[in-house]
């Protein structure tokens, strides 16, 4: 180890708080059970009938969430026809409770020094090859101006490695930056609105810090549920070898008063499906116990890491039938979830995962540090964590959805009037949310559409916002004067009217 490693190993140890991880454990124990989960998955039927598959569909429908016993029932059904059955409710859910609207971001990597070593990550701090960089405020300007002035992005997912270069203070001083940068664009003005943060786990004293930078969703993944894994892939002495201290963050954000958590797995460390019911339990818990459910999931799938230790015959990696059910099945159990898929996947995946349910998607990704303003166009593997399969620009990627009929949403406006957390949750149960959204969501589109769309884009575009305004003079007579007008003040360059 040498001596940057050596001292950053050491700031990463003092960083756990037990205290907050041990208040949150039920009699000493964590919420993961791994022999229960076992033991539902080892009960379901092998081959699960026809009726009892339809009768949680029909729970499902009704936007109620699937206990795990139903989960596991789903995980055996292979019946192609009973899987139609759940791509048609998965479907059916997701334009009940958000409609056909669809949510796009950018990934902002800001760093990638890291004190941890990961089995399965390029990234990992003995990795000597790795070109190590972070941004500096200046440098996180530049590619803001590109990802809001250029591309038109409104969100970002913004990536921050375990590091002391990386700490609560870069973090807050980064989110401000970022939101202060305005790029003049065709007719307005392009900024980034909404700054969700993907970062290690924090004590609930740094969450508030970033909690009151104005932070969208916090996002972090527990990579694997399961123990014997997790210690395997996170060696010891590493502060992400501490499973609870991870597994908890999502109690002490909220506890921060973050109102918005993301949860996820890296799908292909262990059995996919032991994750998928872990993953159910962990949202079911944060209902439970801190009142409000995941605001995201997400389940990036394991792709080829430089320098990891983990080769194409591992195995645990999912494949293309497995990862459709996974999606599927997410969207059933959790019916009022938003559910993220990135660039990783292929765009022929990412096509059929947004008639699975999924309500979230990256474009215009780069991955590598400082590739949005970088002039290289190629995929740099010495400076990114992995290898992106999906390369669309945002405004192809909104072209391919309004060609099937989905509108693209830059609205930010929910965060803005304090529609966040159970608020929004209990908007989305009700399906009230989802129309109210839509408004917002064709606003945000035409705004797009007049400041950053091609002229093929617009072609497509526009014809779908004015069928979309035909339905909303059927639907929603009483706010159609209002939300005309605001059309035509976005129409004549007036921008971030929201309702
Ligand atoms: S997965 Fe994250 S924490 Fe682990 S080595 Fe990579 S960057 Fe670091």
């Amino acid at each position: 180890m040498n001596a940057e490693q050596q001292v950053s190993t050491a700031w990463g140890r003092q960083r756990i708080k037990r205290d907050q991880i041990d208040k949150y454990l039920a009699n000493g124990r964590d919420f993961i059970n791994e022999e229960l989960i076992h033991s539902q998955l080892a009960a379901a039927p092998g081959v699960p009938s026809p009726q009892q598959v339809r009768d949680i569909l029909a729970k499902s429908l009704a936007i109620q969430d699937l206990t795990p016993d139903e989960v596991a029932v789903l995980i055996n059904v292979n019946d192609p026809g009973l899987l139609e059955e759940m791509r048609a409710a998965a479907l059916a859910i997701k334009l009940k409770v958000y409609d056909n609207r669809i949510v796009t971001f950018a990934p902002f990597y800001l760093g990638n020094y890291c004190v941890n070593r990961c089995a399965y990550c390029g990234f990992n701090n003995d990795n000597c090859t790795a070109q190590r960089k972070v941004l500096s405020q200046e440098e996180i300007k530049r590619e803001v101006a590109v990802l809001a002035g250029d591309i038109g992005h409104k969100r970002l997912i913004v990536v921050y490695g375990e590091h002391p270069r990386n700490d609560v203070d870069y973090i807050v001083e980064s989110m401000q930056t970022i939101y202060s940068v305005r790029i003049p664009t065709r007719h307005g003005q392009g900024s980034i609105r909404r700054v969700n943060v993907n970062a290690p786990p924090f004590s609930i004293e740094d969450l508030k810090k970033i909690n009151d930078a104005g932070i969208g969703t916090y996002q972090v993944f527990q990579e694997t549920y399961h123990k014997e894994t997790y210690a395997r892939m996170h060696p010891q002495g590493t502060i992400k070898s501490d499973y609870q201290w991870r597994l908890y963050c999502m109690h002490r954000a909220m506890e921060a008063g973050i109102d918005d958590v993301g949860i996820g797995v890296l799908f292909g460390l262990y059995d996919w499906r032991f994750e998928l019911m872990s993953l159910i339990y962990h949202t079911q818990e944060l209902e439970k116990r801190m009142g409000v459910g995941a605001h995201t999931i997400s389940f990036p799938r394991l792709v080829p890491a430089l320098n990891s230790m983990i080769g194409p015959d591992w195995k645990y990696l999912v494949n293309d039938a497995d990862f459709r059910k996974i999606m599927l099945i997410i969207r059933l159990a959790a019916p009022y979830t938003g559910m993220i898929i990135t660039a990783r996947e292929k765009s022929e995946i990412r096509n059929e995962a947004l008639l699975m349910g999924v309500t979230q998607m990256d474009a215009s990704s780069r991955i590598a540090i400082g590739g949005y303003s970088d002039v290289v166009t190629a995929q740099a593997q010495d400076k990114q964590q992995f290898i992106l399969g999906d390369t669309r620009s945002l405004d192809e990627l909104i072209r391919d959805f309004a060609h099937r009929g989905f509108i693209t949403s830059f609205c930010t406006a929910g965060y803005r009037c304090g529609r966040t957390g159970k608020c929004i949750m209990d908007l989305l149960r009700s399906g009230a949310e989802g129309k109210f959204c839509k408004l917002n969501a064709i606003l945000t589109f035409q705004e797009w559409l007049d400041d950053f769309g091609s002229a093929e884009t617009r072609s497509i575009g526009l014809p779908l916002i004015e069928r979309e305004i035909e339905q909303v003079k059927a639907r929603n007579p009483k706010v159609l004067e209002l939300f005309m007008e605001y059309h035509s003040r976005i129409k004549n360059g007036e921008r971030d009217l929201f309702l």
